[in-house]
């Protein structure tokens, strides 16, 4: 099953480019918030498996919207493909860094990024979404615990990011619309292999980001058990699960999102998101 945001509306995606309204179709029982229907998601996923052939909205790309609007909660990994941590300053984790992306930088997966600077980054990353309140849960149960995955792009301003005594990850990955996601949520039994998926991203044409889900350093189960046993992860919040190598900021020279890129994030199975960027009122181009 695929849901997806609306117009802010839940909508369940057909298999011909249709949708579903929820709420509408519920009669009520489900919200048409798509954050809020994550508290029914159980109920939810046994109702929606009886609707196959009654999707009659035709989907405008344009109108999608994150599939979690506005999370509880949202994390994210740093460091969490061996490629990618050797070529950061960093080197290779003996525990997850986990930082956060502030709510309000959630976007939808097409969109115009306006940039703030010269030095914002690209990094194509698989998000799992919480279907199910996880606290102390152990790693055989951890997939039980995700309502499903979707595509994120964890945009980061380089120079907000590492500047400092402690580098501010938070801070600098959560500039208006650095965290777009979707295009919808895929529940785990629509997407084969869902351990080992291709992702990537690239720049109009340009492959950038190139790697598999199954290169994680720590993997979703492990995420959620080593996450879980310090707060509890509730339903509807995200996990920004970390980026394979091909970063800008690693390479040399450093490269970074051009004024007009267009740059496009896909996962096997989830489909792909898109942004392009404009300059910024501080940005050299404006
Ligand atoms: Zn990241």
């Amino acid at each position: 099953m695929q849901l997806a945001n609306l117009a802010g509306r839940a909508t369940v995606l057909g298999p011909d480019g249709s949708g579903l309204d929820v709420a509408k179709a519920s009669d009520g029982r489900f919200p048409a918030d798509p954050q809020a229907l994550y508290e029914q998601w159980d109920e939810f996923v046994e109702w929606a498996a009886g609707q196959d052939g009654k999707a009659d909205i035709a989907i405008d790309q344009a109108a999608l919207g994150a599939p979690t609007p506005m999370p509880r909660q949202v994390f994210a990994i740093g460091l969490n493909y061996a490629d990618h941590a050797d070529e950061s300053p960093f080197g290779r984790p003996d525990a997850p860094p986990v930082f956060t992306k502030f709510p309000t930088s959630i976007t939808g997966p097409y969109t115009a990024v306006t940039l703030p600077s010269e030095s914002v980054d690209w990094e194509v990353e698989l998000v799992a979404v919480i279907g199910r309140t996880a606290q102390f849960v152990a790693e055989a149960d951890a997939w039980s615990h995700v309502a499903g995955l979707t595509i994120g792009q964890d945009l980061s301003e380089r120079v907000v990011q590492l500047a400092g005594p402690a580098p501010q990850f938070s801070l600098g990955k959560s500039f208006v619309g650095f965290a777009p996601i979707g295009p919808a949520l895929v529940t785990l039994d629509a997407v084969p292999h869902y351990e080992d998926l291709a992702l990537s991203c690239r720049l109009g044409d340009e492959v950038l980001q190139s790697g598999r889900t199954s290169q994680l350093i720590f993997k979703v189960p492990e995420l959620i058990a080593r996450l879980s046993a310090v707060c509890p992860l509730l339903p509807g919040d995200i996990i920004f699960t970390g980026t394979p190598s091909g970063v800008g900021g690693a390479r040399k020279p450093p490269r970074f999102l051009p004024v007009d890129g267009v740059l496009t994030s896909e996962i096997e199975g989830l489909g792909h998101i898109r942004q392009t960027f404009v300059a910024g009122p501080n940005h050299p181009a404006a």
